[in-house]
């Protein structure tokens, strides 16, 4: 038998908290009824002394345990095929499919297909569908001359249906993007924190970059074409609720951020903003969380592409067995960021 992934305290935890994050990461088997169950299943809690936690289905069976028919825990592997398709399908497509076809062709009902692809990746399979084709413009606006031959080669109508599409989710508006945030005004500031220099910069949509150590020619790498305007009334409000964000940390879910990603990278960020402060999350997990627990690397370099550091918190992402990992401003700033939520790390 192989061993489960994870802690028993841990998978615990998750079965607690009926976590679909783990489902297909181990099952649980309940020895007094001699059945098996994913750790998410809706089923009234066993008793913890009943319980004990094998890799996969095949493992629990091996013990004389039956699947249970509640959560199906064996199908799990069947979502994961069912959803890495449909996801194939939307791509080739270059747009939004019917949900309905789409789970058909899994052998899903539509309302149970969307709950499975939603659990997965984060986002429906329209809004999926919609990430990608924002994915693509936004690729075609650095390889196009203009925004309407980018609109075209990203495989919209028409100019109306992009803005809409991307409206919200790019942040920038989308000529500004053609050419390194042309037309755009950025405000910046370095503050003194406890953690040495901090450098935030915000368009009026929200805060585009935070980070240490670096000055305002970082950002005019970065934005090489935008207007860069160091303070400015409104931004000064700004500021003062992310240096509160960072020196006290708390909850700072208001404060808007202007962060574009791709696809993958955006669910990553997304995941990130759920760990709460004073908890972490392994490079592992948090691929598990965005779906593609096969994904480790990716998930890290996604962690690392962040533009927005301790709002997007990528420091509560640490390796396995509790070392402190890696951190693009240097481990000191990490401990300290973890320590001031109540993380003790080794190391
Ligand atoms: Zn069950």
């Amino acid at each position: 038998m192989t061993e489960p992934m994870i802690a028993d305290d841990e998978a615990w935890a998750a079965v607690l908290g009926r976590d679909r994050a783990f489902d297909g990461r181990f099952v649980t088997g309940v020895l007094s009824t001699g059945i098996y169950c994913r750790p998410s299943c809706a089923a009234r809690h066993p008793a913890r002394s009943n319980v004990r936690f094998f890799a996969d289905g095949a493992a629990a069976r091996a013990a004389g345990l039956r699947p249970c028919k509640r959560c199906l825990p064996d199908d799990v592997s069947r979502d994961e095929r069912a959803v890495l398709s449909a996801i194939a399908a939307i791509k080739a497509a270059g747009q939004p499919l019917a949900l309905a076809a789409l789970a058909a062709e899994a052998g899903y009902s539509a309302s149970h297909f969307q709950r499975v692809f939603t659990r997965h990746t984060g986002l429906s399979p329209a809004a999926y569908a919609r990430a990608i084709q924002a994915e693509r413009a936004a690729q075609a606006l650095t390889e196009e001359d203009s925004v309407t031959g980018a609109v075209y080669a990203a495989g919209y109508s028409a100019p109306s249906r992009f803005y809409e599409a991307t409206q919200g989710r790019l942040g920038m508006t989308p000529s500004a993007w053609v050419n390194g945030g042309k037309g755009v005004t950025i405000h910046w500031a370095v503050v003194e924190t406890s953690l040495g220099p901090m450098l935030v910069a915000a368009t009026d949509k929200g805060v585009c970059r935070l980070s240490f150590n670096e000055g305002p020619d970082a950002l005019e790498r970065r934005f090489p074409n935008a207007e860069l305007v160091e303070g400015g009334a409104e931004f000064q409000a700004l500021l003062g609720q992310v240096v509160v964000a960072v020196e006290a940390p708390g909850d700072f879910a208001h404060i808007p951020l202007d962060v574009k990603g791709t696809a993958f990278q955006e669910a990553v960020w997304q995941e990130l903003r759920r760990i709460p402060a004073g908890e972490t999350r392994t490079y592992a997990e948090l691929a598990a969380a965005v779906g593609r627990p096969k994904a480790v690397r990716a998930a890290g370099s996604a962690n690392g592409a962040n533009n927005v550091a301790v709002l997007i918190p990528c420091h509560r992402v640490i390796a396995t067995g509790g070392g402190l990992g890696g951190y693009a401003y240097g481990l000191e700033i990490k401990r300290k960021l973890l320590g001031k939520e109540g993380v003790q790390t080794k190391e």
